[in-house]
């Protein structure tokens, strides 16, 4: 018949709530204890644990709590029997229904490496793609969930034109032309540098580069992509691009790491795993910083200073390190700014004791500084007088940007330009006529989210390239429908100088286009000379990613310029 044989009581467990990103199902649990072991020996935040002995024992966090570190959803990976999957895939598709579609992830200067997977025109679900030299094998919260995103609601589907003080869909054609012909009259009235545009560093180096190519060919320099950097002096030094001097495959086998204006588990979380392996190994790290940031690797100093006391504070320790050697006026006189203190001592010295490579790496609160040029240049000289490596960090495809020119005193490939235009700052206090947005959410992504705001009120044309309804600027008088990187073909260029290009994972969502293509027909609608590209890969063509500084970079962590050159960019 149909009656068991087993008379025993069967096993049940509860399963917990434990946030918004990992569904639990814990009677299938096996007490592998795999997911407990990936937070106490890889990710360093232990959030579950075994509690109970025996026929009691489960898995669970501390009482009632979440789990909220930035790597969690590793565990869905890890976990055998699917007691731990992901809430917001789970049960939405067969697995045999999925296409699976190699991508890189825009969001860090990491470039890891994803396998996104759709089914009915829609992405189900985003995993790693083991890349040894890159992510490994695993992958941050951001870069495996963001494609909720890509599904919202809030996706822009179709052009938008001003009407009085409304918005209405239009065809693409009716977009375009609108755009074109102010382009046009402002440049003609007014002169091409009465327009700017500004792009997000997480767009790709194709659209990077024809957005340059796009202002250039109308006569103007003033383009930028550097939204949240306050300190501009020191461009004519800076490198290709910003980056790494020791490739990150090789950070967990350094001796030593000075972080600087960096709270390395939010910006690049996997790179934070590697460190956290450096420190296993016997490794040391120390932190200069505003804010004593809880970190998943543990310090062997904690520096917390004022925020404007950080190039003083990392003056202090340059001097330190260096010692017998002549220090510059402009050094000495920062090193003054803060009284001398034991810690500061302790720190070169850790800096000199090690046997191996040691590493200052400067964040992205040291990018965003009122002074960033000056710590680069304290940092420069520490490197250039003791074979210190460095790493400045950039802002997710922000190498890219450099390289494809969408800066305003370099054009693609280095290329140099013969009056610099205006730089993200300059052009939200030059009060210009026409602003180009792509791809940035106007309220969230700027240094001075308020003077862009002030700017476009003035502005007699406002060009909006989004992928979101709510990131349109209500100044906007046309708006592109843009693909997000889940629909767009694009190269990704990561701190190493990594390239990596990849295919659209799916075909763009109703009127959406990627950026790329949408530049490519702007350009013909204005008229401008060589924008005749069929492909991607047309574009990418024009960019030189195997120019010496990137390959040397790359194969042998070359130095930044600064690092190397005598004369160090004081400010
Ligand atoms: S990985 Fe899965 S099966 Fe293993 S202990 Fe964790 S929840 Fe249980």
């Amino acid at each position: 018949g149909d009656v068991s044989r087993f008379s025993e009581g069967k096993r049940v467990v509860d399963d917990p709530d434990i946030g918004p990103l990992i569904e639990t199902d814990m009677t299938r649990c096996i007490h592998c204890t795999r997911c407990v072991r990936f937070g106490q020996e890889v990710a360093g935040i232990m959030e579950l644990g075994a509690i109970g002995r025996g026929e009691d024992m489960k898995i669970a966090t501390v009482i009632g709590q979440t789990v909220d570190s930035e790597v969690s959803g590793n565990v869905i990976d890890l976990c055998p029997v699917g007691a731990l999957t992901s809430k917001p895939y789970r049960f939405s598709a067969r697995a045999w229904e999925l296409a699976s579609h190699d991508a890189v992830s825009p969001h860090d200067c990491l470039g890891s490496n994803l396998n996104i997977q759709t089914a009915h025109d829609t992405v189900k679900r985003v995993l790693p793609r083991t890349n040894e030299q890159v992510n490994e094998c695993w992958l941050s919260d951001r870069d495996r969930f963001s494609y909720e995103g890509v599904n919202s609601p809030d996706r822009l589907l179709q052009p938008l034109v001003r009407v009085g003080d409304r918005f209405e869909e239009v065809a693409w054609e009716v977009a375009l032309q609108r755009a074109a012909s102010a382009l046009s009259d402002i440049g003609k009235a007014e002169g091409p540098s009465a327009i700017g545009a500004l792009a997000s560093p997480t767009a790709t180096l194709e659209e990077f580069f024809l957005l340059q190519q796009l202002m250039r060919g109308l006569g103007s320099d003033n383009v930028d992509h550097r939204l949240r950097q306050r300190d501009f002096r020191d461009d004519s030094f800076a490198a290709l691009f910003p980056g790494t001097e020791l490739p990150v495959e090789r950070i967990q086998d350094a001796a030593c790491i000075l972080l600087v204006g960096c709270h390395l588990r939010k910006e690049l979380p996997l790179v934070a795993l590697r460190v956290r392996e450096l420190c296993r190994m016997g490794g040391q790290v120390a932190a200069l910083n505003p804010m004593d940031y809880e970190q998943n690797f543990p310090l062997t100093e904690a520096l917390v200073v004022a925020p404007s006391a950080l190039p003083a504070a990392l003056a202090r320790i340059a001097i330190a390190r260096v010692g017998q050697v002549e220090v510059p006026e402009e050094l000495r006189q920062w090193a003054e700014l803060i009284a001398d203190s034991e810690e500061f001592a302790r720190t070169a010295k850790m800096l000199s004791d090690v046997e191996g490579e040691v590493v200052v790496v400067l964040g992205q609160i040291a990018a965003q500084h009122r002074e960033a040029s000056a710590l680069r240049a304290i940092a420069s000289w520490l490197a250039q007088h003791t074979g210190i490596r460095l790493a400045f960090l950039p802002e997710a495809n922000s190498a890219a940007a450099w390289i494809a020119g969408c800066v305003p005193h370099r054009r693609a490939n280095g290329d140099g330009v013969q009056e610099p235009g205006l730089n993200v700052s300059q052009m939200l206090t030059a009060r210009l006529s026409a602003y180009l947005l792509f791809g940035l959410e106007p309220t969230m992504d700027l240094a001075a989210a308020g003077n862009l705001v002030s700017a476009l009120s003035d502005a007699s044309f406002v060009l909006s390239f989004s992928t979101f309804r709510s990131a349109v600027p209500a100044q906007a008088d046309v708006v592109f429908p843009l693909a997000p990187f889940t629909e767009s073909a694009g190269t990704y260029v990561n701190c190493d100088g990594r390239a990596q290009s990849v295919e659209a994972a799916m075909d763009p969502r109703g009127m959406a286009r990627p950026g790329w293509k949408i530049l490519r027909v702007l350009g013909n609608y204005l008229a401008l000379p060589g924008f005749d590209y069929i492909t991607a890969d047309d574009v990418r063509s024009r960019v030189n990613l195997s120019l010496p500084e990137v390959v040397c970079r790359l194969e042998e962590g070359c130095p930044l310029p600064g690092a190397a050159s005598k004369s160090v960019p004081w400010s």
